[in-house]
């Protein structure tokens, strides 16, 4: 039985991970500010002897030595999530990615607990190269565009990690994620798989942003929880970087298409200008599909969820939350 610190606990994949270790036998601590975590996202553990919940910031100091002190392995998931809150408040998701990562490396630094810690494909910025493997180059446009300084500040996180693996000995694992998607990932953040199932399950337009030819690759939250288990037991992953991701590459227009298709829905997409769906200058990423071959030489892990089963998990999901039904009646 191992004690896991998960920061970000309550929220979409930390809950996920929280249940997986639960569901093994672990012990799981969850730290969560609930800023966009959510306690019903860790409805399924209630009660449960092997989960203990504190609400509290990465960015509370005492708060962190605790529940750092209390655990054997930590994982670092606590961030600001979602490029709409990355451009909207530029200084909360900075201090929070930043200021969080010191406060949680310095920590399991003083106890001396391995930690995983959780960066994102938008590091890679606007490379546009495919795949994208842990050595691609860093593409940035001005640290004024909010979207590049949140890009910046992941790399600052990762950064730090290998400081204290390479200087002080601390077993760091960075995993970059690439789009993660499943079910509770809030639409509340900008993510397309949750809006636009959402629009298909009400009647709404989809809205597609940009001329919808841009393309990503969708991983089920399951497998991507998968990966971070497998390497969490993995001694090897200490002190290196992995991607996380799926390869199955689809354009944004496409996967409106087929969510409609899917959920039989009567809507139609609409293209919606990047200017007006973030802000002005705002730059996409026009193609991000990972290379995946490092995790799976390390662990032989791969996603085993298609699109298609991610986009009816999502609808399951939606379709079952009452608000839905009553708030959006024969649309
Ligand atoms: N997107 C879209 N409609 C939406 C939300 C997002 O077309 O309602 C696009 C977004 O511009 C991007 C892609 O879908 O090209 C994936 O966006 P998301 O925010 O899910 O992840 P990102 O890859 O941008 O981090």
């Amino acid at each position: 039985m191992t004690r896991y610190l998960i920061t970000g606990g309550a929220g979409f994949i930390g809950s996920h991970l929280a249940e997986a270790l639960v569901s093994r036998g672990d012990q799981v601590l969850v730290l969560d500010s609930l800023a966009t975590g959510r306690l019903t996202n860790l409805g399924t553990l209630a009660g449960n002897p092997r989960l203990s919940f504190v609400q509290g910031s990465v960015l509370d100091e005492l708060a962190v030595d605790q529940a750092v002190r209390s655990s054997d392995v930590v994982v670092h998931l606590a961030a600001a999530v979602g490029v709409k809150l990355i451009v909207e408040e530029p200084l909360y998701s900075l201090t929070t990615n930043i200021k969080g990562a010191i406060t949680v490396l310095e920590a399991a630094h003083r106890y001396r607990r391995k930690v995983m810690v959780a960066s994102s494909s938008e590091i890679y910025g606007k490379n546009s190269a495919v795949p994208l493997n842990e050595q691609s180059d860093r593409v940035l446009g001005s640290p004024a565009v909010a979207r590049w300084a949140y890009s910046t500040s992941k790399a600052v996180d990762e950064i730090l990690a290998y400081a204290y693996h390479r200087e002080r000995d601390l077993p760091t694992i960075v995993v970059r994620l690439f789009n993660t998607v499943g079910p509770r990932q809030s639409p509340a953040y900008g993510m397309v798989i949750p809006r636009l199932v959402r629009q298909a399950l009400a009647g709404e337009p989809l809205t597609v942003y940009g001329d919808g030819t841009q393309t990503r690759c969708f991983c089920h939250v399951l497998d991507v929880v998968q990966a971070l288990v497998g390497l969490l037991d993995e001694p090897a992953a200490e002190g290196d970087v992995l991607n996380i991701g799926s390869s199955e590459e689809i354009s944004i227009a496409e996967l409106a298409r087929v969510i409609i298709a899917r959920t039989g829905s009567a809507s139609d997409l609409v293209l919606v200008p990047y200017d007006e769906a973030y802000e002005t200058g705002f730059e996409d990423m026009v193609r991000r599909v990972p290379d995946t071959g490092k995790i799976h030489a390390l662990t032989g892990w791969e996603p085993v969820r298609s699109l298609v089963e991610i986009l009816d998990d999502v609808a399951r999901e939606v379709i079952s939350e009452a608000g839905f039904l009553t708030t959006a009646p024969n649309k």
